[in-house]
């Protein structure tokens, strides 16, 4: 694989930090002896050497999680694992510093968001606590008075989760509480490109108490691990973020093999922005939907369609923001973009930019690497004059990459946003409140924001829609996608039927 970090059986500078993988309750060696190395893509340089998991170590990582499933943790009633869910919480907001700075190491996150992430984060641990002892079943009235029926929510089983590089401790989080909450248990895999921040919480949240094999954490530096975990017979659920192709791989396999799979994937995310709108309000939403993290959110509203009167002054005002962005290393807190992750990202944009230019596009900041800074660096970037039907408008970037085209009509900007494969989010700039709740019923998306964007907590649903994905995270929705459903029939009478019809 030509993205993977190299594989190393030799020694590695000493200065290198050592991560282990975590199985079983313990920090673990690859059975193999194998590491890799992680990149810190600021300085770029290797800066930590990881356990590079095989197939052996997999196959001890769900062994674990099955135990712990069919044991102890199994056994949990929901006030247990609510009390557990709340220490967790506590753990990771007493552990925010060090996470943090993992984060900013393995893939250039700027420090300053991940303060923010690392104050929100226990949030979703506290609330999911507050579930995990009320999944209750109904009692259901049946045709037939002489049966009591009821149904139970009960756990699937053994999760596995596959997470993307770009924000790898958010994206666990809002699998790992709502399973630990259902009482499943759990083998997680990282990103092969940012594998730290995981390895570490594992480890956190067993010493705060966690039973072992409940959350076990494997990485490898062929994301064929991944698919091997997805084909593992006993992973009972896959639950998977990551890039729209890749889902439909983990999709595929996890069909052929009879087990569902919720996958967060890509997105194309529109702004509409119409005449009425305050558009400095909008200017800065518009920012901080494809500038921050250097848009490398599956959220990024990387497609601007602003009303024609307005285009122009709008279009002038971002681009005067874009380009006063303070760009620098992502672990001083007044940075406010940093590097792309990792260089096969870093060169995938440069290429969709370049194809951009050649056809035609006109670049109304930005274009390429950033001036003036070494490293994984991309300009932030507005183009205008590009067709709907180009790559850079189609594609996910997943860059600080900016399309912008214009509208006359409400009922085009609604066309220009849903002309896309993508569902995941959407945000609608106005003040006219009837025609902000028009445009939240059609467009088809999982998200829509009204006058602010990339907004998110636990107690609300996110789930892409098309290529964005199938399934939802966060909010009392997730329970059903970890937990299964079973119909429970009693006979009252005592009395036995006749054997050769269908009871009701
Ligand atoms: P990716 O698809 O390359 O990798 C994601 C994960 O899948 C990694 O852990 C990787 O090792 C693993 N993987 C690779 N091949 C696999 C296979 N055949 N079977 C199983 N697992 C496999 O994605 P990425 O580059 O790490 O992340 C960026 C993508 O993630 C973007 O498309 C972004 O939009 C998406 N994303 C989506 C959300 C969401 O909630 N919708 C959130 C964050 C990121």
């Amino acid at each position: 694989m030509t993205t993977s970090p190299a594989r190393h059986h030799s020694a590695a500078p000493a200065d290198l930090e050592e991560f282990g993988l975590f199985i079983d309750g313990q920090v673990v060696p690859a059975a193999s002896g194998a590491t890799f190395l992680s990149e810190d893509p600021y300085r770029e340089a290797p800066w930590a050497r990881i356990a590079d998991a095989g197939t052996e170590d997999l196959e001890r990582a769900v062994g674990s999680a099955r135990r712990a499933f069919d044991g102890e943790w199994g056994a949990c009633t929901g006030f247990e694992r609510a009390q557990v869910l709340r220490t967790i919480g506590d753990t990771i907001r007493d552990n925010g510093d060090l996470l943090a700075d993992l984060e900013v190491r393995d893939n250039g996150k700027l420090l300053r968001e991940m303060r923010g992430q690392l104050e929100s984060l226990p949030q979703y641990y506290y609330y999911f606590a507050g579930l995990a002892d009320k999944l209750d079943g109904r009692t259901v009235p049946p045709l037939n008075p002489d049966y009591f029926a009821f149904t139970r929510r009960e756990p699937i089983g053994v999760i596995g989760a596959i997470t993307a590089w770009n924000s790898p401790l958010l994206l666990l989080t809002v699998k790992l509480a709502p399973l630990l909450a259902a009482g499943n248990t759990c083998v997680a895999k990282p990103s092969e490109h940012a594998p730290t921040s995981t390895l570490v919480l594992a480890r956190l949240l067993h010493e705060a108490g966690l039973p072992a094999g409940v959350l076990n954490v494997v990485v490898g530096s062929d994301p064929m691990l991944g698919a091997a975990l997805v084909e593992h017979p006993q992973i009972d659920k896959v639950a998977f973020t990551g890039s729209t192709a890749t889902g439909a791989r983990v999709s595929g396999s996890a069909g052929a093999h009879l087990k569902p799979a919720t996958l967060e994937l890509g997105g194309k995310s529109a702004q509409i922005v119409f005449s009425d709108a305050d558009l400095d309000a909008a200017a800065n939403g518009i920012v901080a939907g494809v500038f921050a993290a250097a848009g490398q959110t599956c959220m990024a509203g990387s497609r601007l369609i602003a009303h024609r009167s307005i285009f122009d002054r709008l279009v002038s005002t971002v681009v005067e923001r874009a380009e006063a962005i303070r760009l620098g290393d992502p672990a001083q807190a007044s940075t406010e973009m940093g590097p792309i992750a990792n260089r096969a990202q870093y060169d995938k944009v440069l290429g969709l930019l370049e194809e951009a230019a050649a056809a035609g596009a006109k670049i109304e900041c930005g274009g390429g690497p950033a001036r003036g800074q070494g490293g994984l660096f991309v300009a932030p970037t507005v183009l205008t004059n590009v067709g709907p039907a180009s790559r850079i408008v189609r594609e996910e970037v997943f860059g600080p990459v900016l399309s912008a085209c214009s509208f006359d009509t409400e009922q085009e900007a609604l066309a220009l946003a849903n002309d896309t494969e993508f569902g995941l989010a959407s945000a609608v700039w106005t003040k006219d409140i009837h025609r902000a709740h028009r445009l939240a019923a059609g467009l088809k998306v999982g998200v829509v924001w009204i006058n602010s964007y990339r907004v998110v907590g636990p107690n609300m649903p996110v789930g892409g829609r098309g290529a964005s994905g199938l399934g939802v995270e966060n909010g009392v929705e997730v329970m059903h996608e970890y937990t299964a459903v079973k119909s429970v029939w009693v006979e009252l009478t005592g009395g036995t039927r006749d054997p050769f019809t269908l009871g009701h």
